[in-house]
């Protein structure tokens, strides 16, 4: 066992834990954006750092490994300071448009800008812009929306093993496409909708749930599929007693068979 002090609370883990384990452990709080239990690390996003004593740079609690007699600061002056920096630079090339966004009311980037009061970016010019019309009947994909957090991508390959998806281009003009950036119907995607339900802001969305409520508008029913006689268990968002979307649970241990994954 290791011993730590997060934010002042001294505990012990076990050797090999992960920093933003042991700081949710202790109860601090820390922001994700490409960080998924369920897929393999990415570590760049950057929003999840945390202040140790004696370290010069701070640390992305995500891919760092506890050490022992390790002093955490979870919401330090400087790690505050570098999150309100990495929102910034994600609002920099953001189509800001929360009042008719799918996302609102579900979104970690509204959530995070409005914890750290970040309301515009310093960084912000002319930024490129992505095509939206993708005319397969499931899913849109508007990249203005996109932080880049490569979740659907990892969730694509390592949950659906379909490996549709991938990043093209490098910084500024980097974004998420198809090989030869044609459209879904056109690639390996089966349209299981598993990237959608990853993203952590409005990039990827459900066609036929458009229009139909925002997350706090529905209400969310756990049913098990009918469909085929596996037994996958997911929510049913259902407004004025009609079903105007589906959602995976995948972070309440409530879907033993299929672990929120959905086909
Ligand atoms: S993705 Fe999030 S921050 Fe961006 S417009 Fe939609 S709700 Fe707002
Ligand atoms: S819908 Fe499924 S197969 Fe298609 S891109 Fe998304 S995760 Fe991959
Ligand atoms: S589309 Fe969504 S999940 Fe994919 S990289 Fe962009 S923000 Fe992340």
């Amino acid at each position: 066992m290791f011993n730590i002090t997060i934010d002042g609370k001294e505990m012990q883990v076990p050797k090999g834990t992960m920093l933003i384990d042991a700081c949710r452990q202790a109860g601090a709080d820390i922001p994700t954006f490409c960080y998924d239990p369920d897929l393999r690390l990415a570590g760049s996003c950057r929003i999840c750092v945390v202040e140790a004593k004696g370290r010069r740079n701070l640390l992305a609690s995500c891919v760092t490994p506890v050490e022992n007699n390790m002093v955490i600061e979870t919401e330090s002056p400087d790690v505050i300071e570098a999150r309100k920096v990495v929102l910034e630079l994600l609002l920099a090339r953001h189509k800001l448009e929360c009042h008719v966004c799918e996302k609102d009311g579900d979104c970690r980037l509204q959530d995070y800008c409005y914890r750290y009061g970040v309301g515009e970016s310093r960084f912000a010019g002319e930024g490129p812009h992505f095509f939206k019309n993708d005319p397969n009947p499931f899913i849109e994909r508007d990249y203005d929306k996109c932080i880049m957090c490569t979740r659907c991508v990892r969730a694509c390959e390592e949950i659906t093993g379909a490996q549709a998806i991938n990043v093209e281009h490098r910084g500024h003009h980097a974004r998420i496409a198809t090989a030869f950036n044609g459209n879904l119907e056109d690639s390996p995607c089966v349209f299981c909708g598993q990237c959608v339900m990853v993203c952590p802001v409005g990039a990827l969305n459900s066609k036929i749930s458009m229009g139909k409520g925002k997350s706090y508008q529905v209400d969310k029913v756990a049913t098990t599929c009918t469909y085929c006689g596996t037994g996958c268990t997911f929510e049913l968002n259902v407004k004025d007693d009609q079903i105007v979307g589906v959602s995976s649970m995948r972070d309440e241990g409530f879907s033993p068979v299929n672990k929120g994954a959905v086909c």
